[in-house]
């Protein structure tokens, strides 16, 4: 097996997304995706992206003054190297976070990751993408080290919202693992979303992308 990754980007910002939401952060964000989702802002990697060995990679991120990474896509897991990726960053002492879109099992990320995993709601166009063995894999995870799993909901209707709810309630997560809800925001309204949270009590986090807020007329490299 060859050690190199199709690479769309990377990228020195600020977290826009997650419990890591407001810190300096690394991206790499790896080319293709096996989904195609309806509101997707990173399209442009479905196809482009060049092939880089991982040990250019790692070199061309200790230019930056930061030590917090994210592994993003496209779909990270997409490309089976993304593994070695990971496990090198962890051993490289970074604090490594993994984006995926939850299609693909993260049995073998290393466990020093914290998974950030998408779940797709019916007006994604990608609805029943969440690997089966997930669950499992995200409730042992936690329970070997708590804050190593996050959960993301993108929300375009009241569908969606309440496909989200009865997922987590479904699968007992409440109250369980950071649970993350952002709304697609050309279609939900995010005062919208906080009333319906907030009108059911229900225990998750509401996140704004703050890369967006921040640099509104550029959509690549923040
Ligand atoms: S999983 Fe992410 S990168 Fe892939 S199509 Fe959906 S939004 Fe785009």
């Amino acid at each position: 097996m060859n050690n190199k990754l199709n690479i769309s980007e990377i990228f020195y910002s600020i977290q826009g997304e997650s419990s890591y939401a407001g810190f300096p952060c690394v991206f790499i964000r790896l080319s293709g995706c096996n989904l195609r989702c309806t509101y997707c802002d990173a399209d442009y990697t479905w196809q482009e992206g060049e092939p880089e060995n991982i040990g250019t990679v790692l070199e061309s991120i200790e230019q930056y003054p930061c030590d917090l990474v994210e592994v993003t896509g496209g779909e990270p897991l997409f490309q089976e190297n993304c593994l070695e990726l990971l496990s090198k960053l962890i051993s490289r002492k970074k604090t490594v976070l993994l984006e995926s879109n939850g299609s693909f099992s993260i049995e073998n990320v290393s466990p020093e990751v914290i998974v950030i995993l998408d779940v797709k709601c019916p007006d994604s166009g990608s609805k029943d993408s969440f690997h089966p063995d997930n669950i499992r894999l995200i409730t042992d995870r936690i329970d070997k080290t708590p804050n190593s799993c996050e959960l993301k909901f993108v929300l375009s209707t009241q569908a969606d919202f309440l496909y989200a709810k009865d997922f987590i309630h479904k699968n007992n997560l409440i109250n369980r693992l950071p649970i993350l809800f952002s709304p697609v925001q050309k279609d939900l309204a995010a005062a919208t979303l906080a009333d319906w949270i907030m009108k059911d009590g229900l225990n998750v986090r509401l996140q704004l992308q703050i890369h967006t807020m921040l640099w509104p007329d550029i959509s690549r490299g923040v």
